[in-house]
């Protein structure tokens, strides 16, 4: 049989940007569809706008703790609108990039909406039909935006966020996890008065307990007032912005409120009745392997597959993808030991198990703890304190959990899962010589457990 393409991939994002190129390397024949913008969610609406807002977002606490320093810093101010024209700049010069790259790969970039039609088959959103003989879905995902109360349509979500026409002066985040916290961090740090509500009873449900309770703490020293417990019953318009009223009785008024629930995988609308794949209840592609469906010529990968929503896991499966099927060299994923960062001020690092998991695990373990003031707050006389907890298996002295609160907590434990996957063991840490003034030196320098767990019998 004879196809149009090699590999037809729908979605320019993380996953399905790196898949077209190193497929085309292999000198396959690939077109991408994108129905938005070449970079996806990462580049365009996620991880990289969101940093530079992050950025921004830390110049308040620069300019308070400079002062004790020596600097006198005069007046500030944060123009709202100059900042988003900056931002666009370079998601605008980073989306051009992505498109260059491709184009220079000899991967066709057909800027529409794609749709699966049939075995082999796609439709594009001006009717054209085309086959190839693989189809690779990385569709990514979207947020949620069903609140499950009246009113729930005059909320916005993380991809209205970056691009509001003015600073909102009060803004609401309904969640508790990565996006809800990082963004009322950032708004926090810009001046918005911001309330997070969320409905379990601590923050960022699935990490360490202990970092949980850390971060809350210290972010609300910081900036934005947290409710844990407490769920919207309904938002209303007003004349003056929006008003919630919460199942605790609470009201709640805010110029914006942002549902930071969930995202689901992005595949309604995609087609794949047509080829008879059922989905997951909440529409994920299921995928054996890194990126195999059950159909020998369609594939997924990323976000679409509700596996690890993170970027270096999307390109890492589309790399491997490209590799297996065209490379003709079957190259293996490993979903452990995933480095993540929250990128909330402090900011929160984590590799590998947590205490509740290895107690779930049955898993013996000692800690080791180390909470402190960082030498730059000595001077600025703020400034969080930060935690580190490395968490040790009894029975071989495996390092098998690592977590970190506080400034560059990101930077740290992307190293830190490098010796991690090496096996390394706590006696290696503790052989390993201090580097000096550092916060980092700390897991270097912990020798006493603060604590410890075994299993019952
Ligand atoms: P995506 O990047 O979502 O790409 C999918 C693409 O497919 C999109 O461009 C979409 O428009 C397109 N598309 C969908 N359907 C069709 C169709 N039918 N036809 C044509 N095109 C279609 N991860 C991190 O690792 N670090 C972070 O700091 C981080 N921050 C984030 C912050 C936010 C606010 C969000 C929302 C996410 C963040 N993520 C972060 C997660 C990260 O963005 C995703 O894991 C990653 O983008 C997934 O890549 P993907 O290729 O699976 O999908
Ligand atoms: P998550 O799925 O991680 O979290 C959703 C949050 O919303 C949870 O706190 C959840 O509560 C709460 N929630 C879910 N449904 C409702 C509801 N109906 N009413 C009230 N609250 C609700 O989603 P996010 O949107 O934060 O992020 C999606 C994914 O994107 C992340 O898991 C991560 O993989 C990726 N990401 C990564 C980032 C990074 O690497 N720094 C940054 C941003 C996103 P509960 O805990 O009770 O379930």
């Amino acid at each position: 049989m004879s196809f149009d393409y090699d590999l037809f991939v729908i979605g320019a994002g993380s996953g399905g940007v790196r898949a077209a190129r190193i497929a085309a390397t292999h000198g396959a024949r690939v077109a991408v569809a994108e129905e938005y913008r070449v970079g996806g969610t990462c580049v365009i609406r996620g991880c990289v706008p969101k940093k530079l807002m992050v950025y921004a977002s830390r110049f308040a606490d620069d300019f308070a703790d400079a002062g004790g320093f020596g600097w006198t810093v005069g007046e500030t101010s944060f123009d709202w609108p100059r900042f988003v024209a900056a931002k666009d700049r370079e998601i605008a010069r980073l989306e051009g990039l992505y498109g260059a790259n491709l184009e220079r790969s000899k991967v066709e970039i057909l800027r529409t909406r794609a749709t699966v039609e049939g075995e082999h088959r796609v439709r594009l959103g001006d009717g054209r039909r085309v086959s190839a003989a693989h189809v690779l879905i990385a569709t990514g995902g979207r947020p949620v935006r069903e609140g499950g109360f009246p009113g729930a349509e005059h909320c916005i979500t993380s991809e209205e966020l970056f691009d509001l026409k003015r600073l909102p002066k009060r803004l609401t985040v309904v969640g508790g996890a990565y996006i809800a916290l990082e963004f009322a961090s950032i708004f926090a740090g810009l001046g918005s008065e911001v309330t997070v509500l969320y409905r379990g009873e601590e923050i960022l449900r699935g990490f360490d307990m202990e970092v949980r309770r850390h971060l809350h703490a210290e972010l609300e020293g910081r900036g934005p007032t947290i409710v844990t417990g407490d769920v919207f019953t309904a938002v209303e318009k007003t004349t003056g912005g929006l008003v919630g009223t919460t199942r605790g009785g609470r009201r709640i008024e805010a110029d914006e409120i942002v549902l930071a629930i969930g995202r689901r995988p992005n595949t309604a609308g995609l087609g794949l009745e047509t080829v008879g794949l059922d989905l997951a209840a909440n529409g994920a592609v299921p995928v054996e392997g890194v990126f195999a469906t059950r159909l020998p010529w369609l594939h997924a990968v990323g976000d679409v597959t509700d596996r690890v929503a993170l970027t270096p896991v999307a390109i890492r499966e589309g790399h491997a993808f490209a590799d297996t099927v065209f490379g003709g060299r079957a190259v293996a994923v490993s979903h452990d030991l995933v480095p993540t960062a929250v990128f909330t001020t402090p900011e929160v690092g984590t590799v590998g198990l947590g205490e509740e998991d290895l107690q779930a695990q049955g898993i013996g373990y000692d800690v080791y703890r180390s909470t402190f003031r960082p030498m730059r707050a000595t001077l600025a006389g703020r400034g969080p304190r930060t935690l580190m907890k490395i968490l040790v298996e009894a029975a071989n002295d495996r390092v098998v959990g690592v977590h970190i609160v506080g400034a560059d907590a990101a930077e740290m434990i992307q190293l830190v899962a490098v010796a991690m996957r090496m096996g390394a063991t706590k006696a290696d840490f503790d052989a390993t010589m201090a580097l000096h003034p550092s916060a980092a030196e700390e897991l270097v320098t912990m020798r006493t457990p603060s604590g410890a767990w075994r299993p019952e019998g």
